[in-house]
């Protein structure tokens, strides 16, 4: 078939590559020329495992090609995917300017038959919102379907090229026959192609991320809990983990949940169910109990060390999550800003996004090339983002060069018992 994706964001990028791969013709369009140059030079933009290899033989082998060009993209394509961003307004709704704005211009470029595919995350109703658009400004015959997207930064192209699930929300079976064959080719193992009506499309992709953030909170909360009892939470989330009407995924504690994706979701989903005077109550605990989450480590850090002024805390991972260099909304952005704040100075590392942080922190940190060097003269070390890289450290090489061997591990990394003997102090999150 013929694709044009509009927006080559983390998603865009992704669908369009992998799209390609199974033998479409695709033109990504961005309106960042930059990124559109780069891109037909084959340089990715962000970091995900396994893409640059694919856009590389999408382009070599002519399906791929990237453009700024809209119209022409939509004159020669079949099915238009919206994938643009949907950020957080002020009142916490979902902007949809840009899904609007692209909708408007695709309609205005139509030339026929279409069928405009919304991949961005929208709240309920908007596929009537571009159907709406769309109709004031062509004469042409088109179908909207809602396809949310599932896939995880980190394992994106994995999880496009084989999904759990597809779910299409169709407002006509055209729209929906098209759709349905065009993700043939990503479920050949069995996994559903679940149509529906785009109202439920849409819901069901707030849902499947408040659920997973609403496991974070509630294991941030048990977490918690085990603190104050002396109890080991991993321990507990083992056993939990274990029932399988429950299962074990996503229950691991931590620093609180980021990206680009969970807290403006969380959000949206109370907002428009507040508009139709529904109040989430359950979501409202677990954005809070997030954003606790987050500073609870510089508490942690301040009770231990005292005033932070004049101290030097180490900082390993930046992005909200290993694999990325994303760190939208990251819980270090919170860590490392309340720690300078009060007065630290702040040494960071992360593998992939230590570009991303220039442009957050400036000249406000000390940024480091490899992980041991963050650790010289530290007073403490403070894990954010478990990196594999973290995982099996030289504990007597990180000990010389800390001025005092104190980890705050916000991902539970490592064995209390064991790191001890290693002479460090030792805090993680739920585990005495
Ligand atoms: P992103 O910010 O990385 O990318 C959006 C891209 O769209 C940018 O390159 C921007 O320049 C481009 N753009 C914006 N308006 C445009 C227009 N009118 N014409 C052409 N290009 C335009 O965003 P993302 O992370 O890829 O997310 C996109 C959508 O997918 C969001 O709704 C998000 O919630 C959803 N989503 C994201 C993920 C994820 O893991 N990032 C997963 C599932 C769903």
């Amino acid at each position: 078939m013929k694709i044009a994706v509009v927006g080559t964001g983390y998603v865009g990028l992704v669908v369009g590559a992998c799209l390609a791969e199974t033998g479409n013709d695709v033109t990504c369009v961005d309106k960042d020329e930059a990124k559109v140059r780069g891109l037909r030079r084959g340089k990715i933009p962000i970091y995900e495992p396994g893409l640059e290899e694919l856009v590389k033989r999408g382009k070599t082998e002519g399906r791929l090609t990237f453009t700024t060009k809209l119209a022409d993209a939509v004159k020669a394509s079949q099915v238009i995917f919206i994938a643009v961003g949907t950020p957080q307004g002020e009142d916490g709704s979902a902007d949809l300017q840009h899904v609007l704005g692209a909708a408007r211009d695709v309609a205005r470029a139509m030339d026929g038959y279409r069928v405009i595919v919304n991949k961005s995350t929208v709240p309920v109703g908007t596929a009537g919102r571009v159907r709406d658009v769309v109709r004031a400004e062509t004469k042409h015959p088109f179908s909207v379907v809602s396809n949310p997207e599932f896939l995880k930064q980190g394992a994106a192209v994995d999880d496009f090229m084989k999904p759990d699930r597809v779910v299409i929300g169709a407002e006509d079976t055209r729209g929906a026959e098209i759709m349905v064959a065009l993700h043939k080719p990503f479920t050949r193992t069995g996994a559903p192609i679940m149509v529906m009506d785009c109202a439920s499309a849409e819901l069901s992709k707030y849902a499947s991320n408040a659920i997973l953030a609403t496991r974070i909170s509630f294991m941030n909360e048990v977490a918690n809990v085990c603190e104050l009892f002396g109890a080991d939470v991993d321990l507990v989330r083992q056993a939990v983990g274990s029932d399988r009407r429950i299962g074990s995924s996503f229950l691991f504690p931590g620093v609180g949940y980021g990206g680009s994706c969970f807290p403006k979701d969380v959000k949206a989903l109370v907002r428009f169910s507040a508009e139709k005077k529904y109040d989430f109550k359950i979501l409202q605990a677990v954005e809070a109990v997030n954003e606790q989450q987050k500073r609870s480590v510089v508490g942690k850090i301040e009770k231990r060390l005292g005033p932070l002024k004049g101290k030097t805390i180490a900082i390993w991972g930046l992005a909200f999550k290993p694999k990325t260099d994303d760190m939208r909304e990251a819980p270090a952005i919170v860590i490392v800003k309340a720690l300078l704040d009060k007065g630290a100075t702040v040494q960071v590392f992360d593998p992939e996004a230590m570009k991303v942080a220039r442009g957050i922190f400036g000249n406000d940190v000390t940024y480091c090339t490899k992980s041991y060097e963050a650790l010289r003269g530290a007073d403490a070390l403070v894990i954010v983002t478990e990196w594999h890289e973290f995982r099996e450290p030289d504990f007597e090489r990180m000990r010389k060069l800390m001025k005092a061997p104190v980890i705050f591990d916000g991902r539970n990394l490592y064995d209390p018992k064991q790191i001890t003997t290693h002479g460090f102090t030792y805090y993680s999150v739920g585990r005495s």
